[in-house]
């Protein structure tokens, strides 16, 4: 197996990370916030490092929690009630809502002002044990905080055999990278690894004065539904990392780079059998086309 020539990522980007550092996901969504934090009136403080950009539009409230197909027997799990306007939307749909919110100064009003069906867990989404928190069967609906969404998704997709959807708010431009299909500009390994574990939908865009304070870009609201029976595969994830090294490349030379023992010819042969065409860009394969072009390489 020539997976341990491939160079480690770092952990909490590796699912689906495909930005350098510099432009990391909800990096610019915060920038109404001029230092730490900033007044949200009503005796609140906003804070800029939890991503808090909150909604009070109650169509846009009440749209989130229609695309999420609740029942009212079924348990959510929010991650980030903030002010508690979509918890009280989820509140009035479902049986229970668990509400994990990270800023402290946040709690005590939470937990006045919402109904009994409510439990609001101080905490990080990102420590967290969800199905400790929810029990083995829940929805995930969030506006998510824009600067954890990455590894917020990485956590959905390990719980993900408790979880039955995620429906959730992001960023337009990484909602539409999620839903992306081969050959779009917005293609990539984000695309392959989310639609690899999910079936992804995209909802509908949420401008930026939906929000207080506004973020500097459009969101989006999407809905994974995941795909039966995929096993994880953090080889594979490394694997289409690799492959969309170089996105200006043909695939066999991204491949080449990736594992330099192997001849170009036995490469070649590879993604002949795997039903890819010679000359391929990593940009052109299906995420099914992905997973053949993996297993035939894993042989080796
Ligand atoms: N749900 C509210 C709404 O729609 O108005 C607030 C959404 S705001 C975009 C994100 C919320 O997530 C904030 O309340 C923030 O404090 C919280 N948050 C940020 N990071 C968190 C984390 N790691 N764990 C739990 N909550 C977090």
């Amino acid at each position: 197996m020539p997976y341990s020539t491939i160079t480690t990522l770092n952990d909490s980007q590796r699912i689906i990370e495909t930005r350098p550092p510099t432009a990391r996901l909800g990096s610019s969504a915060c920038l109404k916030h001029n230092s730490d934090s900033c007044p949200l009136g009503e005796g609140g403080m906003l804070k800029k490092r939890f991503g808090q950009h909150f909604l009070s539009d109650p169509r846009i409230l009440q749209r989130i929690v229609k695309f999420a197909k609740l029942s009212p027997n079924d348990t959510v799990l929010e991650i980030g009630p903030g002010a508690g306007s979509l918890t009280r939307e989820l509140a009035a749909t479902v049986s229970r809502v668990i509400a994990v919110e990270i800023d402290r100064d946040l709690i005590p009003q939470l937990r006045q002002d919402l109904p009994a069906n409510v439990e609001i867990v101080e905490g990080d989404a990102l420590q967290l044990d969800f199905v400790a928190l929810a029990g083995n069967r829940f929805h995930v609906v969030a506006n998510l905080p824009y600067n954890v969404a990455t590894p917020l998704f990485k956590r959905f997709i390990e719980f993900r055999k408790s979880i039955a959807d995620v429906t959730v708010m992001i960023q337009n431009e990484v909602a539409e990278r999620i839903v992306a299909k081969p050959g779009a500009d917005a293609y990539g390994p984000l695309s392959v690894l989310i639609q690899y574990y999910a079936q992804p939908a995209f909802g509908f865009v949420v401008p930026p004065g939906a929000f207080r304070p506004k973020p500097k870009v459009d969101s989006a609201v999407i809905r994974l539904e995941w795909r039966p029976g995929v096993a994880d595969a953090r080889d594979f994830t490394d694997f289409v990392h690799n492959a969309f090294g170089s996105r200006r490349k043909k695939l066999v030379n991204n491949l080449l780079h990736m594992y330099p023992r192997i001849p170009r010819s036995q490469l070649l042969s590879d993604i002949a059998r795997a039903g890819v065409a010679e000359n391929a860009r990593p940009e052109n394969l299906s995420v099914t086309d992905f997973e053949r072009l993996y297993n035939q390489i894993c042989r080796h």
